[in-house]
């Protein structure tokens, strides 16, 4: 088994050897996680509650090393890096104390009072065993966003960190190790087709990653006839409206644009700003991204913008940054690597349009390209001139105009006046439109019940007959009053009242 090195992108320093592991040896921890599954489906919420209670202290208590961790590989700001453990945190204790309500039997009421005879059931029932297959940019935290809901469920897991940032992942496993929960978690490291082995052998894919590598899995994914839900790439515009508070644009967008260096799948990548605020805007702006420090932390938070996760990234960042440039955009701050590691300068662009790749390709750093617009029309229609369709903001001193706005955009989520607010909002959903995903993480009770099948029971609510009117042998005078009464239960007006033909012309005759 070959190996892979996993480096410190700020020193470039090997920070730890993962096993690459190949196809068969994933389909062996497959099979394994089949053997524990069930006895895991059978404990039922409140016991599989306990186990992730558990899971949720061991993070407390190992915060300040699991951080450690996420830095060592990511290169992230130390506060940057506590984020990841805390989410989970948060995560687990919204999933372990509410999948039992969200799991519970259901009944619904029969659609026609014909069907009253029947008690109806709707049972969830987990897929036994779902692959996670998770990217770079939260090295833990991406992995816990859909493990967690998937062991709620019921589901075994089987995780395929990042290849850049595996180490975290392990981490994960290490904890649920020790707190000696049931062994339904299992890791798997490797590249690209370690995932693809994942997705070989598991009866639910859940992906987060680039719309590239999402529509190889998808097609997968239909080969087997198994579901999936992929969260993709995304490209999110903020508008900003004459009649917003710019102080808290400008903090905002900033934020939104250059957190974790704009490698967020749902971070600002473009903005639009209505004429008359567009030069305050501009200079707010770029004087708050010039105050923002960059580097490499250690235990104490002294930064807010680190490095990039790896170089291909910083380059795909340049590229764009230089294509803007090439094509008459200017920087009014930062515009390339700062020379160490995998830094890039925090980057505001002015005189942006759609022909540049920086407003029309997903750049994940950071970057802050600024477009004036005339006036909200055309603002919405360059924020939906996009295959993408993860998130937006609207920033408007009117709530009513920003949520109208909000309805007009193709996005999968709208924060008025704020940015990544629906991401710490786990009863909503958070999936992308277009060439951003197919389907969504949480959503309240979808959150878990994605991870099931849904199963129908029907019980009879009467005492039974040795036979039902539609059974053989067809008794035709019967059978047409049940198809009356059928065809009167769902229909409108006099058409309820008309009878079948059957009865007419056999009418007596029949049995
Ligand atoms: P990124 O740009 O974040 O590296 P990718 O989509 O290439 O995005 O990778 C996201 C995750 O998908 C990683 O864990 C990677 O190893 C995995 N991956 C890459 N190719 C495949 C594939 N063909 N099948 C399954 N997983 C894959």
């Amino acid at each position: 088994m070959t190996e892979i090195e996993v480096r410190n992108p700020v020193t470039g320093a090997v920070v730890g050897t993962v096993p690459n592991e190949p196809a068969d040896a994933v389909a062996a921890k497959v099979r394994e996680l089949r053997l524990y599954q069930q006895e895991w489906e059978a404990i039922g919420p409140d016991g599989r509650k306990e186990w992730l209670l558990k899971l949720q202290d061991w993070l407390i208590d190992n915060t300040d090393r699991v951080a450690d961790v996420v830095q060592s590989e990511s290169g992230k700001p130390r506060v940057d890096a506590l984020i990841d453990p805390s989410f989970a945190v948060d995560l687990i204790g919204y999933y372990a104390r509410r999948a039992g309500k969200f799991l519970a039997d259901e009944h619904p009421a029969p659609h026609s009072p014909l069907a009253r005879v029947k008690r109806l059931t709707t049972v969830y029932r987990p897929y036994p065993v779902v692959g996670v297959i998770t990217p770079w940019n939260f090295p833990l935290a991406m992995p816990a966003l859909d493990v967690i809901p998937a062991l709620a469920a019921g589901a075994a897991v089987i995780l395929k960190p990042s290849e850049v940032t595996p180490l975290s992942a392990l981490e994960l496993a290490r904890g649920w190790a020790e707190i000696g929960a049931p062994p339904v978690l299992a890791v798997v490291t490797g590249a690209g087709e370690t995932g693809a082995a994942v997705v070989d052998n598991v009866d639910y894919v859940q992906f987060t990653g680039s719309t590239r590598t999402g529509r190889a899995i998808a097609a997968a994914c239909a080969q087997r006839l198994i579901p999936f839900s992929l969260e993709l790439g995304g490209k999110d515009p903020a508008i900003v409206l004459a009649d917003a508070d710019i102080d808290r644009a400008a903090y905002g967008i900033a934020f939104g644009g250059l957190f974790n260096s704009g490698q967020v799948c749902i971070s600002v990548e473009r903005v639009y700003v209505e004429a008359p605020v567009y030069d305050e805007f501009v200079t707010k702006l770029t004087d708050h991204v010039r105050e923002l420090r960059q580097g490499a932390d250690g235990r104490q938070p002294r930064h807010h913008i680190g490095a990039m996760a790896n170089e291909a990234q910083c380059d795909i960042v340049a590229r764009h940054v230089d294509d803007a440039l090439a094509k008459g955009a200017r920087a009014l701050t930062g515009g390339k690597p700062t020379g160490t590691g995998t830094f890039f300068e925090p980057t505001v662009l002015v005189d942006v349009d759609h022909r540049m790749s920086c407003m029309t390709e997903e750049t994940f750093g950071p970057t802050l390209p600024v477009m004036k617009v005339a006036d909200e029309t055309e603002a919405v229609a360059l924020a939906n001139d996009s295959d993408y369709g993860l998130s937006a903001s609207v920033w408007t001193g009117d709530k009513v105009r920003g949520e109208r706005i909000a309805r007009q955009l193709n996005a999968g989520a709208v924060n008025i006046n704020d940015v990544f607010s629906n991401l710490f909002n786990f009863a909503l959903p958070m999936g992308g439109w277009q060439q951003s995903g197919i389907g969504a993480r949480w959503g309240g009770a979808e959150g878990v019940r994605k991870y099931c099948r849904k199963q129908a029971l029907t019980s009879p609510m009467l005492p039974t007959q040795q036979k039902e009117l539609f059974w053989f042998p067809y008794s035709t005078k019967k059978l047409g009053l049940a198809l009356t009464a059928m065809r009167a239960a769902g229909a409108r007006g006099a058409r309820r009242f008309g009878v079948l033909d059957v009865i007419n012309t056999i009418g007596g005759k029949g049995k």
